[in-house]
């Protein structure tokens, strides 16, 4: 995969909704067409992927094994989400969604990301 490395495009711009290698600075994704100017973050986390939209934090949850999604999408909007915390020393990002307690487990560096922007928010 070097070749695309030698003429200068890096397909590294994950699109969250279809998985797909964009090349930086599409506004679009390629394949699908989502609009990749909304996401704000994007993270690969080992039993979900997670985006941060400026209104929605989405889960799409992945198989056991972590190698295909489900298909199963959790969209929560963000202002709905309240009471947060954050676990230790295990990471896991909890907070009331609808009257109902959510509890994400994160990798170390995706949980820094998550308490960064929702430290922003408050
Ligand atoms: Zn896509």
């Amino acid at each position: 995969m070097d070749e695309e490395e030698d003429m200068g495009i890096s397909f590294d711009l994950i699109c969250p909704e279809c998985g797909v290698g964009n090349p930086r600075g599409a506004t679009n994704c390629l394949v699908c067409d989502k609009n990749l100017e909304d996401t704000i973050a994007f993270m690969e986390d080992d039993f979900f992927d997670l985006e941060i939209t400026k209104d929605c934090l989405v889960e799409y949850r992945k198989t056991f094994w972590g190698t295909d999604r489900t298909g199963k999408i959790n969209k929560y909007f963000l202002d709905k989400i309240k009471d947060i915390e954050f676990g230790s020393p295990v990471n896991r990002f909890i907070f009331i969604y609808e009257d109902k307690r959510v509890v994400i487990p994160l990798r170390d560096e995706n949980m820094e990301v998550i308490r960064n922007f929702f430290k922003k928010v408050e």
